[in-house]
């Protein structure tokens, strides 16, 4: 293992992390960086327990679980299982899809492997604070979505709007945003790229399209270009292209795409993993890590949740 931060093959998983007390003392490490903390009394000594998921507080007697309020909570599964899904995530290119995990990690049930990865990819969002600076190109694009089990053909789903927010740093894309967004208005477009650029640091570039064109109004510096023919707007709008592109192929590729109700959280998967490309080495730590402190999303919630 390269500077303590996680393994970075397979092979290193497995030497790492060859059982469930292994996979405990590097969660708790991650949970709890300075020591543990009791949740109840801030006590800082424990005696871990029983299945080692467990610390007993040894003033109040509080039993804390490793797991509990963590994007982990309440798992049955043994943490291995997390611990090479968060792998196959975070260092594969093209993430993994749910049959394929429990393929091969042999899951009872493909329900379990959704589960698992959903929950992930809920724990993945940038932080609002973190907003795009310099040229920023905006833009919009159609996927393919895939119709919910029981709706009869997958044309009735139809397709949903990504827009996109992307710097432009001439060879190279600096930070992106998507979102899943109901329509290509001013109401849906405006608001979520305010919401993602730093209006003092940003200009905005995008094609000539309407619902951009209330960007200066509300104080973004905007730069829109009439693309005149479709085959120019690759010029003018270069990342967000490739990006669209990528992501087309991404969630045809790995998943035969996606139902519109949870496309935002392979959105955020995306992005995740597209503004680390230079880390890609350590996404397995910093997926672990954002599993470790991310917030409990229960499948009651995962398959209840409104469109983006
Ligand atoms: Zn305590």
């Amino acid at each position: 293992m390269k500077d303590g931060k996680g393994p970075r093959t397979v092979l290193e998983l497995q030497a790492r992390f060859p059982d469930e007390a292994a996979c405990v003392e590097f969660l708790r490490k991650l949970r709890w960086p300075e020591g543990f903390v009791c949740p109840r009394c801030q006590g800082r000594a424990s005696s871990t327990i029983r299945t080692r998921r467990l610390d007993q507080c040894r003033a109040c007697r509080y039993q804390a679980s490793l797991t509990a309020g963590t994007v982990l909570h309440r798992t049955r599964l043994p943490l291995r299982v997390w611990f090479w899904a968060i792998f196959f995530l975070g260092r594969h290119k093209t993430g993994i899809s749910a049959l394929q995990l429990q393929k091969d990690l042999g899951l009872g049930s493909y329900k379990t492997a959704w589960t698992l990865l959903h929950k992930l990819r809920g724990a993945l969002g940038e932080r609002a604070s973190q907003r795009l600076v310099g040229l920023v190109e905006a833009d919009e694009t159609y996927v393919g979505a895939r119709g919910e089990p029981g709706m009869r053909g997958r044309s009735l789903c139809g397709k949903s709007l990504v827009a996109a927010a992307v710097e432009n740093r001439g060879e190279h894309a600096g930070s992106l945003r998507l979102a899943h967004v109901a329509s290509a208005s001013q109401a849906e477009l405006g608001p979520f790229v305010r919401g993602v650029v730093d209006q003092a640091e940003a200009t905005v570039k995008t094609d000539g399209w309407s619902g951009y064109a209330d960007l200066t109004a509300h104080g973004a510096r905007h730069r829109p270009v009439v693309q005149g023919v479709p085959a120019r707007a690759a010029q003018i709008l270069p990342w967000s292209h490739t990006v669209f592109s990528n992501l087309k192929g991404w969630l045809w590729g790995t998943f035969h795409g996606v139902s519109a109700k949870h496309l935002h959280r392979y959105l955020q998967e995306f992005v995740y993993r597209f503004n680390r490309r230079s880390l890609e080495h350590d996404l397995f730590f910093y997926v672990l890590r954002r599993a470790a402190q991310g917030q409990p999303l229960p499948y009651a919630r995962l398959i209840a949740e409104a469109t983006a």
